[in-house]
């Protein structure tokens, strides 16, 4: 039994504030005088620190995260030659990965420079696309292109890497894991199972990396991966305390920045509407797949139209009562695609960072602006169900970074804040974060500080709700706790 004294417990249940609480097997037992005088192992003192209910990242990318840790960063640099000069330091006649590439013109002939004998690639901070050099395209039969790769081209390309072992991917998660621990994280709804070395060997990377670092791991898995679930006969949700497996994840669209997000209006280079990933009786199929084995579907959207189209389809064939599915991302909507919302059991995973990264630029890629952009607060006003994320590795898996990126709606690029109607409050910028979060893992007793709940925290030195704007962007996190471990101290 620990007794964690001295500090400002925030309950998210209608505003209490406690001052001491009592935990227990990894759950909290009671607060304040009823804590009494106990046998306690421990007692943690925590210096008039403000303790939160554990923050929780809804949507993101638990091995890729790790991944891009581990590999050569191009994130920061803005420029041709920066990219090149990285590049060529990074280079030792081996093959290179670059995660992190914001466009700025390179092509395969740039790549070629470096090496035509060992594999290059660069990955652009939207995930769907990668630039390659000349080996790798001739490794795939795509020698007419520049080396710019999108989607399906981007997938044929990345599938030529050598394989992980299930030990690399420990290492990786654990990489990914001590770094969103320091961020405050204590849980993660995560796509990895498809990606790296099929579901089972994955699957037995996680297994053996939660049985000694404590973190709620909720593991999405993609389409492709279905008929592997299936018959690995493993039920859904709940495996033990810190795995769960969680809804199908499947793409209806692409993304803005690739001009590729299904939307209603037209974009200005192409004059068409975007890319669906696959046909609208392949996207049925899938889904009526899912519901024949009574599985939620987790469902990337970017467009406004192909939020509406998707809707339609999850209407057509509901999930199982008791269940809900998921929307990933969702940034651009009309009336049209919030009511289809409203009628439906979802819950929409948010990345706040996007407006940031996204916002004045994507504005010029399309003739008109949609009724709603990053409509969070139109969203809650409709009373729909938002679980605040950072798609960590396209952002960085910092919740007060995805808090300020909610309440001040601040473009990176001009510093300028854009539709400022739909800002979130501080209340509502935690609550995304933890109550939201955990809403897709079907476990009500998390996400609040309340007797029998787990004991998962985020304790920060101050109180979130004296923030100032710069507070966000510069403080840290004092303590992470999950299941009443101490899993990081600053
Ligand atoms: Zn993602």
């Amino acid at each position: 039994m620990k007794l964690w004294t001295n500090g400002f417990f925030h309950s998210l249940d209608e505003g209490k504030i406690y001052l001491k609480m009592t935990t227990h097997q990894g759950k909290i037992v009671c607060f304040d005088e009823d804590c009494g005088h106990r046998h306690y192992d421990e007692v943690i003192d925590l210096e008039g620190a403000h303790v939160y209910p554990g923050f929780v990242d809804a949507h993101m990318h638990l091995l890729g995260y790790g991944q891009k840790l581990k590999r050569p960063s191009l994130s920061a640099l803005k420029t041709k030659d920066e990219v090149l000069t990285r590049l060529k330091e990074a280079f030792h006649h081996e093959p290179l990965f670059a995660e992190g590439y914001r466009e700025c013109g390179i092509t395969k002939e740039d790549l070629d420079m470096i090496s035509t004998s060992h594999p290059i690639m660069i990955r652009h901070n939207d995930y769907h696309s990668v630039t390659a050099n000349s080996y790798v395209l001739n490794h795939i039969h795509l020698t007419h292109t520049n080396g710019v790769l999108t989607e399906e081209d981007a997938t044929l390309a990345m599938k030529t890497w050598p394989p992980y072992t299930i030990k690399q991917l420990e290492d990786i998660l654990e990489t990914s894991l001590k770094s969103l621990y320091s961020y405050g994280i204590t849980g993660a709804h995560s796509d990895d199972l498809s990606y790296f070395i099929g579901f089972k060997d994955t699957l037995q990377a996680f297994e053996n990396v939660l049985e000694r670092m404590p973190f709620r791991a909720h593991l999405l898995m993609h389409y492709d991966i279905l008929d592997d679930y299936l018959s690995s006969g493993k039920s859904f949700l709940d495996q033990h305390a810190y795995l769960q497996l969680g809804a199908i994840k499947m793409f209806y669209d692409g993304t803005l920045s690739s001009q590729t997000a299904w939307m209603k209006t037209t974009y200005r280079s192409h004059n068409h509407h975007g890319l669906k990933i696959q046909t609208d009786q392949a996207f049925l199929d899938m889904v009526k797949k899912c519901r024949q084995h009574d599985l939620p579907v987790a469902i990337h959207v970017i467009g406004d139209q192909g939020l509406v189209d998707v809707c339609k389809v999850l209407q057509k064939y509901p999930v199982k009562t008791g269940l809900h599915d998921r929307i990933i991302h969702a940034p651009w909507a009309d009336l049209e695609g919030i009511e289809l919302m409203k009628k439906l059991p979802i819950v929409i995973d948010i990345q706040p960072q996007f407006l940031s990264s996204d916002l004045p630029w994507a504005l010029s890629f399309i003739h008109e602006t949609p009724p709603f952009v990053f409509p969070w607060k139109t969203y809650l006003k409709h009373g729909l169900i938002q679980a605040g994320s950072s798609d960590a590795p396209v952002e960085i898996p910092n919740p007060l970074l995805g808090m300020y990126a909610s309440i001040y709606r601040i473009s990176d690029h001009d510093q300028k804040p854009y539709f400022t109607d739909e800002s979130l409050s501080i209340d509502e910028a935690i609550d995304i974060y933890t109550k939201g979060a955990n809403y897709p893992t079907y476990d009500q007793k998390r996400g609040s500080l309340k007797i029998g709940y787990i004991a998962d925290l985020t304790i920060f030195d101050n109180d979130l709700k004296t923030f100032k704007k710069h507070d966000f962007l510069e403080q840290k996190v004092k303590m992470t706790v999950i299941n009443e471990i101490i899993v990081y101290k600053r």
